[in-house]
């Protein structure tokens, strides 16, 4: 069985932080799963000490990172996504690549959450020495934990996993994170009783490079081949015929293990037009900045929220704009001008 616990963050009471990073950083690089799980219990840590130790290990693996294929897996529950990843997942290691699953759910277990990366789910590839599976990193909002999965890809990257799977629901917002953070994004879908598919929705539709129809086997094949082509038609007018990859709509069944091979072909086939169109540089490029803004965005609030010399400041500007006494403008100008003293230009 491979390494099926998460351990403890490496305790660094007695030593400096540079000698963690150091030693997390060589058993990255030589593939030591437990050193992994510990750098992504590291990035995943919300304590503030944490955080520069963190940041250096980052900085150290970075050049590591960058050439795997980052794939981004949707649906609702039920949909079939866990069954998939793990047939895909055994295709994968079989043909010699390394595969990591994450995930990305905002929603807690608590609040029912449907604890996506979870290994009791995809036994297989738990079991799997090719593969690496970790839970999504729970609590706090979506941008935190969609953050945290990043970094834990960039973990996993530079260990050597050359296929990144990253699993989220259809809540909407947790699909555009996904999209966000990847190279490739699937959407899952199921040809529902009147051939419909269920869980579309608009703005979905325009992520995905690829579609899936699930559970294409026994009563359900024809439905879901009925379901794919009209699908392909209405896709052909929303998406237009100018772009250099058109989104295709294969069906497959994880249980029989058909159409998973071309699924992954296709896959390869839509990294590699990208690739080749320079889109893939562009896309790379555009996902660090709207990261490096998200963050800037994330790291102000909090500090502006948490800053105790501007605690009687909010109060007042708050009471204010709930009396209708200040604009919310005007009170949001005060906050910032007090927060960020401009000198002279
Ligand atoms: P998830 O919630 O999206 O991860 O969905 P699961 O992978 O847990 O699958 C939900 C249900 O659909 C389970 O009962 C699976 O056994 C079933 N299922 C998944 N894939 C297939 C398939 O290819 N064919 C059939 N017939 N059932 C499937």
């Amino acid at each position: 069985m491979a390494a099926n616990h998460d351990p403890d963050p490496p305790d660094r009471g007695a030593e400096p932080a540079g000698t963690v990073v150091d030693a997390l950083a060589a058993g990255i690089e030589s593939g030591d799963r437990a050193a992994i799980g510990q750098a992504i219990t590291l990035v995943e840590s919300r304590r503030r000490e944490d955080e520069p130790v963190a940041h250096d290990l980052l900085q150290r693996l970075l050049p590591l990172t960058g050439t795997a294929h980052r794939v981004g897996l949707s649906g609702v529950p039920g949909v079939g996504k866990s069954t998939f990843i793990e047939a895909l997942g055994a295709h994968l290691t079989a043909a010699g690549h390394r595969v990591a699953v994450l995930a990305v759910d905002p929603s807690s277990p608590k609040s029912g959450g449907s604890i996506l990366g979870d290994k009791t789910r995809m036994p297989r590839l738990a079991a799997d020495p090719q593969a690496f599976i970790r839970p999504s990193p729970s609590g706090g909002a979506l941008g935190g934990v969609a953050r945290r999965t990043r970094e834990s890809m960039l973990v996993c990257e530079a260990a050597g996993f050359d296929v990144i799977l990253v699993e989220t629901v259809g809540t909407g917002q947790s699909e555009v994170a996904v999209a966000g953070m990847v190279d490739t994004f699937v959407l899952l879908l199921l040809a529902g009783a009147g051939d419909e598919l269920q869980g579309i929705k608009k703005g979905v539709l325009e992520l995905a490079d690829v579609f899936v129809v699930t559970k294409a086997d026994g009563d359900n094949r024809e439905r879901a081949a009925r379901a794919a082509a009209d699908l392909t038609g209405a896709l052909r007018i929303l998406r237009g015929t100018g772009a250099t990859w058109q989104p295709p709509v294969l069906t497959v069944s994880a249980r029989d293990g058909t159409g998973v091979a071309e699924v992954w072909q296709s896959l390869a086939d839509h990294r590699h037009t990208i690739t080749a169109s320079g889109e893939l540089t562009k896309k790379r490029r555009d996902q660090q900045l709207a990261t490096l803004w998200g963050l800037v965005e994330e790291r102000a609030i909090e500090r502006l929220r948490a800053d105790p010399r501007l605690q009687r400041l909010r109060a007042n500007l708050e009471l204010e704009v709930e009396r209708g006494n200040l604009s919310p403008g005007a009170a949001a100008e005060r906050l910032l001008e007090a927060a960020t003293p401009l000198g002279p230009d």
